[in-house]
């Protein structure tokens, strides 16, 4: 049986407070979502992702009142954050309510939360009144979903409703940010840029504390699609592999190559982001033998830019 997709609110809260599963749309990518008190729901999103369960997920609220339920402090750095970021493309890692269950957060003492900046996705997560756990809503390792027709391409026969918001508007995931020793620290680059973060709340530092139970490496190569990716000097790559098929991703330059994908022709970065999975899905299902993309600018958005193409070209 196929996955319906739809706009019905009222059918994703009931099949989510029955401890199944719905795809959602937020303005990152879409996700797998799962009421988060329910460790057996949660389970469920391991196994439909095939995600291994030492990697922990993002707990999606509506508001402050139900942040309270998830964590168990807001310190002031956190809340400032909150104040001038959400909703938005912000995870925050605050040390967790003993309520969340530990498959959510893989056995850590913290948990990821963020408030989702899409209409469908606040208004679901207010009909229903629970938080939800939501990774990305593909299998692990692939490229994220930035549409409702990427969820059902790959996980259609595996859960029982898509609510389709429309095409993501931020289209990468999260930042998210931590705390160690006090001091705020770079988990991951997303959506929201960097330097907007520190304007706030002062210079974020790259985190340095091995936060997850696994060997160095072992998660580095993600959101990669099924061909090679190299990254880097285009032109030289171009000479290299003159005699095989090239699909090429540009920031606003064409190249020329057997397809190229120029993603913002007048150099915004966040029509960028908000194209790079759409374009590395389309190449991949293209006819391309490989897949060759340019290095960002490594500031803003480009930043997390960066980090995907990066982790999309490395060894699996
Ligand atoms: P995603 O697959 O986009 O849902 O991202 C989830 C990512 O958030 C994980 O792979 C971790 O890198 C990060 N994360 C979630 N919870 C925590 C946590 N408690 N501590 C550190 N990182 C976390
Ligand atoms: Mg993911």
């Amino acid at each position: 049986m196929s996955a319906g997709i739809g706009q019905d609110i009222q059918r994703a809260a009931a099949i989510l407070s029955e401890g199944d599963l719905v795809a959602i749309p937020t303005e990152t990518v879409y996700g797998l979502a799962a009421n988060a008190f329910n460790a057996d729901a949660v389970l469920r999103i391991f196994q439909v992702k095939e995600r291994p369960a030492f990697d922990p997920l993002i707990v999606h609220v509506h508001g402050m009142e139900q942040l309270e339920r998830v964590v168990a402090t807001v310190p002031p750095e956190a809340e400032a954050l909150m104040r001038a970021f959400w909703p938005g493309p912000l995870t925050l890692v605050l040390p967790k309510s003993p309520r969340v269950p530990d498959i959510v957060t893989s056995g850590l003492d913290t948990v990821g939360v963020r408030m989702p900046a899409h209409p469908l996705a606040l208004e679901l997560l207010r009909a229903l009144d629970l938080p939800l756990a939501a990774p990305s809503a593909n299998p692990f390792g692939y490229v994220s979903p930035t549409t409702a027709q990427h969820v059902a391409d790959q996980l259609g026969e595996k859960i029982p409703y898509i609510l389709d918001g429309g095409p993501c508007t931020v289209g990468v995931e999260s930042t998210i940010i931590g705390w160690e020793d006090g001091l705020p620290v770079l988990y991951r680059p997303g959506g929201l840029a960097l330097e907007r973060i520190e304007e706030v709340v002062g210079t974020v530092r790259p985190h340095v504390k091995q936060v997850l139970p696994v060997a160095p490496g072992m998660i580095e190569s993600h959101y990669a699609p099924r061909k090679p990716v190299l990254v880097g000097d285009v032109d030289r790559f171009l000479r290299e592999h003159a005699d095989e098929r090239c699909g090429v991703i540009a920031f606003r330059n064409v190249h020329d190559a057997w397809q190229c994908e120029t993603l913002a022709p007048n150099g915004d970065i966040s029509e960028a982001a908000r194209r790079l999975f759409g374009v590395l899905r389309e190449l991949d299902a293209s006819a391309a033998d490989l897949i060759i993309a340019e290095r960002f600018p490594e500031e803003g958005l480009g930043r997390a830019i960066n980090d995907r193409l990066r982790r999309a070209a490395a060894k699996r």
